[in-house]
């Protein structure tokens, strides 16, 4: 089903871990990842650093996945809209896919991804973790 995952995705894109954009200089609009032309027309761009905070627009659970990951697996793989509009792939940590709702608030946190292979190389990179503030009932 997952033909690339999103992790090795971010790998290819360092500027991922450290959530850079851009936003438009004439209608401010935010872009993430960056791009160099604006949907106004514009082709000026100011660096943007967005804030790690967001809400899940939509979640799935991976129950199979390439073997590299398997020890993660179950796991649940979410599209969050960050509170300043762009919308990213992130894994969520630290939870029960039962546990996740659409709309619940995120923030972004640095985690271990995997040890990958016999040399037993760690990854990391950000995936968003639940507010606990937003627990209530
Ligand atoms: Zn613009």
């Amino acid at each position: 089903m997952y033909r690339e995952s999103p992790i090795i995705r971010w790998r290819r894109y360092p500027e991922r871990y450290r959530l850079e954009g851009n936003k438009c200089a004439q209608c401010s609009k935010i872009y993430f990842p960056k791009t160099y032309l604006c949907e106004c027309g514009s082709k000026k761009f100011l660096p943007h650093q967005l804030k790690p905070r967001g809400k899940i627009l939509t979640y799935t659970e991976i129950k199979s996945s390439p073997e590299e990951f398997s020890e993660m697996t179950p796991y649940c793989v979410a599209i969050i809209e960050l509170n300043e509009g762009p919308k990213i792939t992130t894994q969520i940590a630290d939870c029960d896919v039962s546990e996740i709702k659409i709309g619940d608030e995120v923030e972004m946190v640095f985690r271990k991804f995997l040890a990958s292979g016999e040399e037993g190389i760690i990854h990391y990179g950000f995936k968003f973790k639940k507010v606990e503030e937003n627990i209530v009932n």
